[in-house]
């Protein structure tokens, strides 16, 4: 997405950027993965990584909205 993302509730620009999960191993980008979690014993969840997407997520300085992406390509490099 080349250009700019406008907030839908006072039409600011929004700057890009990204969720942190913070996990016992550290601090991960926030992901989406398809479907249901499914629990594993090992890791909490089961993530099939050939099917996860990082999330960016845009910000509005303005009043706070989030907006969240999941594309297969980073959508700031568009
Ligand atoms: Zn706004």
């Amino acid at each position: 997405m080349k250009g700019t993302v406008e907030c839908i509730r006072c039409h600011a620009h929004m700057e890009s950027g990204w969720v942190a999960d913070y996990t016992h191993r550290g601090v991960d980008r926030q992901n989406w993965s398809p479907g249901e979690p499914q629990p594993s014993f090992w890791t909490g969840l089961k993530v099939e990584k050939e099917h996860v997407i990082p999330v960016t997520t845009f910000r509005c300085p303005n009043c706070g909205y989030l907006e969240s992406y999941a594309l297969p390509q980073n959508i700031s490099d568009r």
